[in-house]
């Protein structure tokens, strides 16, 4: 169950990385891992296979060090889906978060955008 809840926080999560720039799947490993999720290489790919899919990201491979590596980024629809997501996001903040807790959400939101 535990699993099943933060699966839909890292697609989110990674939705919003690919529409901020390419990213690929180790180094999205190493980003969901700095932010506490304990996830391994069977994570991250299908999900960007997914996404890639439905026409969310798109994929470029480029040669790195000799060796092929798969980078995605967010489409057009992509960046939809993260703005819908976003709403949604708040809201789910403001219902299940300490109004304390949201301010602090407000406020980094609010320094994103003006950044
Ligand atoms: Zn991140």
């Amino acid at each position: 169950m535990l699993r099943e809840l933060f699966l839909g926080f890292i697609r989110a999560h990674i939705l919003f990385h690919a529409t901020e720039g390419p990213v690929y799947g180790t180094e999205l490993m190493e980003e969901l891992a700095r932010h506490g999720y304990r996830i391994g290489p069977g994570t991250p790919y299908p999900i960007l296979h997914a996404l890639e899919a439905g026409g969310y990201l798109r994929r470029a491979a480029q040669v790195v060090n000799g060796r092929v590596r798969k980078y995605y980024r967010g489409t057009p629809a992509g960046r939809r889906l993260l703005a819908r997501a976003q709403a949604q996001l708040v809201e789910l903040a403001h219902e299940v978060l300490p109004a304390d807790r949201v301010m602090r959400v407000r406020r980094s939101t609010t320094r994103r955008n003006a950044s």
